[in-house]
């Protein structure tokens, strides 16, 4: 297998860009080699500039769930461009995608598009803090929400204490309107809102935490959560950037039944193109400008190509059985590789949850923690990487990452990742 040319590329881009990328997990810091330039996708299958081919698990980090250049999202792209790509105008388009997810998401009264999970949840947070009247905000460690300033924060020492940044350029001041707390710990949530009485805008959480392994809640903690927002008056902020239209149309709040008083979109939502949007009661998306006080604006919001892209893809997602086929491929995947781990006394398990699974170098099974995962345990995953790369099959170049099935990822395709995958564990724990 030849890299020539995605070396020579990546030399290039390193003139270009910082770290030679426009996104930080692209680099492969984590595991071993230079990125792999993509030139093509079709279905389950990616090709680089070399010319090698693989199957992929990343699939653009889950935007891609009916995976790559589906027909349908081409076509409706190909339609929209003949009309031209941007009007700063409201357009039928963003009619036909609101419509087809209201109708659809018993969750959500309106919505309000943007152009990437980060500016949802950016704006999001605004709108909790202009609703409430209260300014600071409640996260959890091992929970990814873009990076807008007040997000990018850990816990400090001590219990309950207020954030600290994670990177530099956000004032001291910001992080400090950010507590962030332990997942799965009632607890933690408990003694904080009292500590923070009437002062706690909203609690925002990744229902299923996916960017930081795959850390399922138990729901019963779903569901003091939002118990306890109710009796506090603190918005329940679900980001279902990932989960959204992934573990089903109506993600974590249909899968968990749990009404959030707020729910981010991202990735699916765009069928592959930039958009994110933010959802809620009439309510609470009364204060969004131009009908309430907080502002919030885009030149490329709403996007005609961008919508129709969204909208042709949520339409397949809309089809009878589609993401029951989703979870059945994933499991038969997953069953597959976990049974041969098994059998060979390896120290491995697979999260997963619909059409999302996340690679545990660890029998603990009960992972629902950020600090829960063992950082030595991805020496494993660095090798399996590599491996895997080498008998083409592409994940995502983090062990922290989880990676999706697509409809398109078919038995016939599975099987051979399955087979992949057993030589490749034989390799990484050699
Ligand atoms: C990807 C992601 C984001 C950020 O979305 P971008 O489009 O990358 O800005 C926010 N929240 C969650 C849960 C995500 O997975």
């Amino acid at each position: 297998m030849s890299t020539v040319i995605s070396e020579q590329l990546f030399k290039e881009a390193k003139e270009l860009f910082p770290g030679g990328v426009n996104s930080p997990v692209r680099a492969f810091k984590a595991v071993e080699g230079v990125p792999l330039f993509m030139k093509k996708g079709a279905g389950c299958q990616i090709w680089d500039q070399d010319g090698n081919k693989y199957i992929d698990f990343c699939c653009s980090w889950g935007p891609l769930i009916l995976g790559h250049n589906n027909v349908s999202v081409r076509n409706a792209i190909m339609e929209a461009v003949d009309n031209g790509t941007s009007f700063g105008t409201p357009t039928l388009a963003e009619n036909l995608l609101g419509g087809l997810i209201l109708s659809n998401h018993k969750y959500i009264e309106k919505i309000r598009f943007v152009s990437s999970g980060t500016e949802a949840t950016m704006s999001a947070i605004r709108m909790a803090r202009g609703f409430t009247g209260r300014s600071k905000i409640i996260k959890f460690d091992g929970c990814y929400h873009g990076h807008a300033d007040s997000l990018l924060v850990k816990a400090g020492s001590g219990l309950a204490t207020l954030g600290v940044t994670t990177s530099a350029g956000v004032p001291e001041a910001f992080a400090q309107e950010t507590i962030v707390l332990p997942l799965n710990d009632e607890d933690a949530v408990k003694t904080c809102l009292q500590n923070y009485k009437d002062e706690i805008a909203c609690i925002i959480i990744e229902p299923i935490p996916a960017n930081n392994g795959l850390l399922i809640q138990d729901p019963q903690f779903l569901y003091f959560l939002r118990k306890v927002c109710t009796e506090q008056n603190v918005l329940l902020f679900f980001d279902e950037v990932i989960s959204g239209f992934r573990v089903g149309f109506e993600g974590a709040a249909g899968l968990y039944d749990i009404q959030p008083d707020i729910i981010t979109f991202g990735k699916i939502i765009g069928g592959g193109l930039p958009v994110g949007a933010y959802a809620g009661s009439k309510e609470i998306m009364s204060q969004i400008s131009p009908d309430g006080p907080v502002y919030q604006a885009g030149t490329l919001s709403g996007n005609p190509v961008a919508m129709m892209a969204g909208y042709a893809a949520l339409k397949e997602t809309l089809k009878e059985g589609f993401f029951e086929s989703q979870k059945e491929r994933t499991e038969y995947f997953v069953n597959a590789v976990v049974d041969y781990a098994k059998s060979k006394g390896y120290n491995f398990s697979i999260y997963t949850v619909g059409s999302i699974f996340w690679l545990a170098f660890s029998e603990n099974i009960d992972i629902r923690k950020a600090s829960e995962i063992d950082a030595d345990s991805m020496q494993y995953f660095k090798r399996l990487h590599k491996a895997l790369l080498e008998r083409s099959v592409y994940l995502g170049p983090s062990g922290f990452e989880v990676g999706f099935i697509s409809e398109a990822h078919t038995k016939e395709y599975l099987d051979i990742a399955i087979q992949a995958f057993k030589e490749s564990l034989d390799i990484a724990f050699e």
